[in-house]
């Protein structure tokens, strides 16, 4: 151990060396009480004067990056030395933060100028990107559309039912480049790869817009114009994302449902496709009626048969598919469901129904089938 005073103070100096004084076996000679009798001082105050004006080191223990040894400045922390051993000091690790900080902000800046070379045009958006970016406004926009907040500093179901389906909204807007990353986002979006490359959180990283706020008044304008909006309702493309909201609606309910009995089940193909075929009769509030009735069927099973939970959860669709062969042929009343309080209506369900077809949540309490009928009978100015 090698002592390092501080101080040309002679008194303090004679205090440091009393308190870092080993014997052979490496054991300290005064007590701390001594000390203080010694130098008829406060034995209190020792150890303020030690860390002030004195620190011991080893050669042997030092930081694993700049190999400088560590300054021990009190007994206790001394004693506890061996902890530090072969470890990283403080300004090593805040370098390395501050490092890869750097890398993070790069492959951003990478990212962001990849989207930033081309500027896209008013005049030429698609149908699907300007739905897209009216939700994005609607659900993560600031007050002047300065900026787009991450996704994850929300709660599920705010941008789309399905939380696979936000990425992939973020993601349509990224390849049309109508959204650039932002170069503030969170380090935590980032996740470097051992490869040297790295993958990006897009839920977790705020954006800017690529049009400017002027541009921006101008889509909405454009987009909410009476004629505008009476030739999407009619276009195909519409329709499909129509059903594809009712159907994630749908799916989200069965596994919160699900997931309340206990019960685990990612829905495929053969469940949409059960799905997809209520939804030509059904509203998604009737739909619910049948999910409910078939997840509590799949619990009761469960509980009263010697079956799996998956066994259990598998019963699930060819129960709710039984309840829409049953509904249609005795042509009965399904009692409509209301939206379930942790399921609430999100932005690109309001953007296609309340805005678009202009009824308040109109895809979750009416079939679609009736909602393009009433669409047809409207005049069309
Ligand atoms: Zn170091």
């Amino acid at each position: 151990m090698q002592l390092e005073i501080l101080t040309n103070d002679q008194q303090y100096t004679s205090i440091c060396e009393d308190y870092w004084q080993q014997d052979e076996d490496g054991k300290f000679v005064l007590k701390v009480q001594e000390i203080a009798v010694k130098h008829k001082i406060q034995a209190r105050i020792i150890s303020q004067y030690v860390k002030q004006h004195a620190y011991v080191w080893s050669a042997s223990i030092c930081c694993r990056y700049c190999e400088e040894p560590y300054r021990f400045s009190s007994r206790a922390q001394y004693q506890e030395r061996n902890r530090y051993a072969g470890s990283i000091c403080q300004k090593c690790s805040e370098a390395a933060r501050k490092n890869i900080v750097a890398q993070k902000r790069n492959f951003l800046l990478q990212f962001r100028q990849a989207t930033a070379n081309n500027k896209p045009d008013l005049a030429t958006f698609d149908l699907k990107s300007s739905i897209y970016l009216l939700t994005i406004i609607h659900a993560l926009s600031n007050e002047d559309f300065s900026a787009i907040n991450p996704l994850s500093d929300y709660p599920d179901y705010t941008l789309s039912p399905d939380p696979i389906f936000d990425r992939c909204i973020l993601q349509h807007l990224i390849d049309k480049h109508l959204l650039l990353i932002n170069l503030d986002s969170s380090p935590e979006a980032v996740e470097l790869n051992v490869d040297d490359t790295a993958t990006i959180n897009l839920a977790m990283s705020s954006f800017d817009f690529a049009l400017d706020r002027q541009e921006i008044y101008k889509f909405i304008d454009g987009f909410l114009d009476i004629e505008a909006l009476q030739n999407i309702r009619h276009s195909p493309e519409f329709i499909e994302l129509c059903k594809l909201i009712q159907l994630q609606e749908c799916i989200a309910f069965l596994i919160v449902k699900l997931e309340e009995h206990q019960l685990y089940f990612s829905p495929g193909e053969k469940t949409q496709n059960t799905i997809r075929q209520c939804l030509e009769s059904f509203s998604v509030a009737q739909i619910y009626n049948f999910i409910w009735r078939a997840t509590r069927d799949a619990a009761a099973y469960y509980m009263r048969s010697n079956v799996s939970k998956k066994q259990a959860a598998n019963t699930v669709v060819r129960s709710i598919s039984r309840s829409l062969e049953q509904a249609l042929a005795y042509d009965w009343d399904v009692k409509a469901f209301s939206r379930n309080y942790d399921l609430p209506q999100s932005s690109l369900s309001y953007v296609i129904f309340n805005i678009i077809l202009g009824k308040d949540d109109c895809g979750f309490k009416q079939p679609l089938h009736e909602l393009l009928q009433e669409n047809d009978s409207q005049p069309d100015s």
